[in-house]
């Protein structure tokens, strides 16, 4: 029907134009599976952003997830399980994993452990490290994918390296257009950014904070965490990533109405520059309108952000680590 039209971000954009986007539904997932069992990518929903799926076992897909997003090859991926018993093969657990697997998954919070010997996960994957970072996703499309396939799925943010991830469908379609064959429609993710990252290889450390405090964590493991730096090459931790790509300015209003205003709480009035993160001032949602708002800003031509101080609290440590970043 060439009149079906698809609500976007203020602009009513051909739905023909969005043949790659598929909903949810038993015929695609059978597709997908054959599709990456082919060393195909594909465009995946969870719960924190959506992803760029390729088999961990395969050194062929591995090598086009970096090509696609232009990742540098020394940048590692998180390695996504349906559950512990399928990661067993891959990884050495421990005590602390157990007592945060237990509490937190499925769900947005990724471990770094040692690599097994007996590990398949491809050497490109893991950048050569001796670590391998792994996730088990509570959103159901990809957890019913992981569900029927033999190996995890790798699998980083669905977007060009250093910009901002995807939190639906279209903003997968945005970046990569049609050089992806299938992208699946799975809502918008609830959570908005990206998973905690936890190191367990040692003495616990927060590599990436996210939407699981360092708070909450601290309570399951019931110890404080290492505070020597680490030298471990991770993407979360460059300096430049999460960038809108037009200047992001933090603790400063912005001089005129040219310029974005992000802001949060019920303090400040509404304005055609001001954006609320969540006029109630909850921070989970703030967290979960982030990615949305900024690519909202630049789609309407706005050439700078402002920030103004989010506390830094809870997720709020997260969404300050973000806009820092974006800010570099
Ligand atoms: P991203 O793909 O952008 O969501 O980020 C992946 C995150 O996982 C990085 O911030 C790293 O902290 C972490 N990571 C991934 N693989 C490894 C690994 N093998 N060793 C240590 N950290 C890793
Ligand atoms: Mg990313």
């Amino acid at each position: 029907n060439i009149f079906s039209f698809h609500y976007l971000n203020n602009n009513y954009i051909m739905k023909k134009n969005y043949s790659n986007i598929y909903s949810f539904n038993k015929k695609i997932i059978k597709k997908t599976v054959n599709f990456l069992k082919l060393s195909n990518i594909v465009g995946l929903p969870t719960e924190t952003v959506y992803g760029l799926a390729g088999n961990a076992y395969s050194d062929k897909a591995i090598k086009k997830i970096y090509s696609l997003k232009k990742r540098p090859r020394r940048n590692p991926l998180i390695i996504h399980y349906y559950n512990y018993e399928k990661a067993k093969k891959d990884v050495y657990f421990n005590k602390n994993f157990f007592k945060l697997y237990k509490r937190f998954c499925p769900g947005p919070i990724t471990f770094v452990l040692k690599k097994n010997k007996n590990s398949d996960i491809s050497s490109l994957a893991t950048a050569s490290l001796n670590t391998v970072a792994i996730r088990f996703p509570k959103h159901r499309v990809i957890k019913t994918l992981l569900k029927f396939l033999s190996f995890p799925l790798a699998m980083p943010s669905a977007n060009i390296s250093s910009g901002l991830s995807p939190i639906d469908a279209f903003n997968v379609f945005e970046e990569f257009k049609k050089k992806l064959k299938i992208i699946i429609d799975g809502g918008r993710s609830k959570i908005g950014i990206e998973s905690t990252v936890v190191d367990l290889t040692n003495h616990p450390k927060i590599l990436r904070p996210g939407i699981i405090s360092p708070n909450e964590i601290r309570n399951i493991l019931k110890t404080n965490f290492s505070k020597k730096k680490i030298n471990l090459r991770s993407p979360g931790m460059m300096k430049k990533h999460y960038s809108p790509g037009i200047p992001v300015i933090i603790g400063q209003k912005p001089k005129n109405i040219n310029h974005a205003y992000i802001v949060f709480g019920k303090r400040f009035k509404s304005s055609k520059n001001y954006f609320n993160l969540s006029k109630k001032g909850d921070l989970k949602e703030a967290a979960a309108n982030l990615y949305k708002i900024m690519r909202k800003i630049k789609k309407n031509g706005f050439k700078k952000i402002y920030v103004s101080k989010i506390p830094s609290f809870g997720p709020g440590i997260a969404i300050n680590d973000r806009l820092s970043r974006a800010s570099k």
